[in-house]
């Protein structure tokens, strides 16, 4: 008897996290695919039949791919919250003066930098090797282009190649619980943001700094039509060091543009 509480709490945590990771995921994603439709409805519902139905049953397979994802991206989450809130281990930590508060910023910046440099090479070798495409990548470059629905749509062997690294980072690198909020945050914000098909910032922030080396949706876009660039998730930075950054997308920019100059509708 004495182990049945700590198993049940345990179901509790993985089956919550898997909940708290598919209703984020179709809360964030359904908002962001709410407001690109229309801004560009020539994606989100384009008016002859045959391409919007073609987009519906795009759609439906990205959600469908993306709630498989959300179990496998849950239960290591749900493990180390279990073993966070049961057993005090993981360095996720609540006092902020348990480390001095520059870490607080430095912790947020050394996870994104760590998860970018993982999902850069994993996802330049899936492209590298045909076999591992086929298998691991190729369902995520089914949504030509993808919309905001697409955010976590991995194929399982994708999902298992990166949904245990940031648990695994809480057993190594301290951060506080609210850091943690951050990251998973800006996780979520660029992973629906990077495949709306519509750059959400203005056009000035991504010609300059910001854009030199962050990514958005008119960076990632590129990777959506050409492939073999382009493979970061936060940062320019390995695209840049490695030769593989083809810019941005003229056609989302070209978007933007015209979305501004465009008279409003009545
Ligand atoms: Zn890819
Ligand atoms: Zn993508």
């Amino acid at each position: 008897m004495q182990t049945a509480v700590p198993t049940t709490a345990l179901w509790v945590s993985l089956a919550g996290m898997c909940l708290i990771v598919a209703v984020r995921y179709l809360a964030i994603s359904g908002l962001f695919a709410w407001s690109a439709k229309k801004i560009r409805p020539d994606i989100y519902a384009p008016a002859d039949p045959k391409k919007a139905a073609r987009m519906a049953r795009q759609v439906k397979r990205e959600i469908a791919w993306s709630l498989s994802a959300a179990v496998l991206y849950g239960l290591p989450a749900g493990l180390a919250a279990h073993l966070w809130a049961t057993r005090g281990l993981t360095e996720i930590y609540v006092d902020p003066n348990a480390y001095p508060l520059w870490w607080i910023p430095v912790s947020v910046l050394l996870y994104l930098a760590i998860h970018d440099t993982w999902f850069y090479w994993t996802h330049r070798a899936m492209h590298h090797w045909p076999w591992l495409f086929k298998k691991a990548h190729a369902v995520h470059h089914e949504s030509r282009p993808p919309t905001a629905w697409a955010a976590m749509a991995f194929h399982p062997w994708e999902s298992l190649t990166a949904a245990w690294l940031i648990p695994a980072l809480t057993f190594v690198i301290p951060i506080h619980i609210a850091a943690l909020g951050v990251v998973l945050t800006i996780m979520t914000f660029f992973g629906v943001t990077n495949h709306m098909g519509w750059e959400i910032f203005p056009r000035r922030w991504i010609e300059g700094w910001f854009g030199r080396h962050f990514i958005s949706a008119s960076h990632h876009h590129v990777h959506h039509e050409r492939y073999m660039s382009n493979y970061g998730l936060y940062f320019r930075f390995w695209d840049k060091l490695c030769g593989t950054d083809k810019g941005l997308s003229p056609e989302l920019l070209a978007a933007k543009d015209a979305a501004f100059k465009a008279p409003q509708p009545q």
